[in-house]
């Protein structure tokens, strides 16, 4: 097949994941831990849009055993993709499958709530058995979690010996800003609450930023997200981990614009002829939000080319008049690789990595790669 009929017939847009530098980054992340404590995975959200089942097989073999998802469902398509000496944790509480269900598939809820905690015991009775849990306490971020007054009262009531509470943990709001006075403030709450528990317990409390705020905030488990898919945990200053996500769209078109003329719906962007245009196939069905209209940039042949007019629903349009090597149709465009991260597109969209990645449409080719 020629490269024109390749082109022609193969995909529109490709995502490729390279696994091994979601590896090395848990491995970097898990490195900077104090010796003993355990390194998370956490794979919401489908793994933060890169794919939960090849992530967390990759992770596990690396050695990570402890995989957080964010819901029941979540963790029920994670599981059988697992072994069973993974342990899998349901951030939102047991909450979207029965008591039953959860427990046939291992997944041990977070308990954030005295509902929570009474559902779960009554489980327990149910099923004639010890069962798992996390207890999440809230310590400043005020989302999920035992406020401190429930905390009190329910860390000195008899669940812990109904429950096998499995660990404590909490969540830092502002640890991607070292500075910030809340963390210091989370982290006192924290050992306070520690203090109290009736027996022993293991601790968690940090995310992928957390563990950057140094040894006091790493306890006995760490749950990094994002920093495993590279998205910088730092608000500032270098990002320590690899980029794994390279996407692509193919150029549809290119025209060439000789006068002054319109790009785009609602005519909004007026070009400076002569220009040259193409057309991409991605839009924001595909995760490139419409905010991006005007603010975007993808790289052609390594070289940077603006987004003009509004970003539609399966295209978008570049300026590719200053490239030094001509475009044409079929070429590729590079919307996240090694030229831009998912960062910096968020930087461009006026949002987070986080939220870039977890847009990433259901129409690429994924591929998982290793390097
Ligand atoms: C999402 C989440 C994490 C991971 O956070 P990152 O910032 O992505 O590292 C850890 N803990 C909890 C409770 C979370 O909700």
């Amino acid at each position: 097949m020629s490269d024109a009929a390749a082109a022609r017939s193969g995909a529109l847009s490709v995502l490729d994941v390279d696994l091994d530098a979601i590896a090395e980054n848990y491995l970097i992340l898990k490195k900077k831990l104090n010796a003993g404590c355990d390194c998370a995975a956490v794979v919401k959200a489908d793994g933060y849009g890169l794919g939960a089942v090849p992530v967390a097989q990759a992770l596990f073999a690396q050695g990570c055993r402890h995989f957080f998802v964010a819901t029941a469902a979540e963790g029920l398509a994670l599981r059988p993709g697992l072994p069973p000496s993974a342990l899998l944790y349901v951030l939102n509480g047991p909450w979207g499958a029965t008591h039953s269900d959860f427990t046939a598939a291992g997944l041990v809820p977070v308990l954030n709530t005295p509902e929570d905690i009474a559902y779960w015991t009554r489980a327990a009775q149910t099923q004639g058995r010890r069962l798992s849990a996390l207890v999440q306490i809230d310590t400043g971020m005020n989302r999920l979690g035992l406020s401190a007054a429930d905390a009190v009262e329910m860390l000195e009531a008899d669940f812990f010996k109904t429950l096998d509470i499995r660990c404590v943990m909490s969540h830092l709001a502002c640890a991607d800003d070292p500075a910030h006075p809340k963390n210091g403030e989370q982290l006192a709450l924290f050992l306070a609450a520690a203090a109290r528990l009736p027996t022993p317990c293991r601790l968690s409390l940090s995310n992928s930023a957390g563990i950057f705020l140094g040894p006091e905030y790493h306890f006995d488990l760490a749950r990094p997200g994002c920093g495993l898919y590279g998205i910088s945990p730092l608000s500032v200053g270098e990002n320590p981990l690899r980029n794994p996500v390279r996407l692509r769209a193919r150029i549809l078109q290119t025209r060439r614009i000789d006068r002054l003329e319109t790009v785009g719906y609602g005519a909004t962007y007026t070009v400076v002829p002569p220009v040259k245009c193409a057309t991409i196939s991605a839009g924001y069905a595909d995760g490139y939000l419409r905010c991006l209209s005007g603010r975007g940039h993808v790289f052609i042949h390594g070289e940077k080319c603006p987004v003009i007019g509004r970003v539609s629903m399966d295209t978008i349009m570049a300026d590719v008049t200053d490239l030094k090597r001509e475009c044409q149709a079929g070429d590729w465009a590079e919307i996240i690789g090694p030229h831009q991260t998912a960062d910096a597109v968020a930087a461009q969209a006026g949002t987070i990595g986080y939220e870039i990645l977890t847009s990433l449409g259901a129409r690429y080719e994924r591929n998982y790669i290793r390097t």
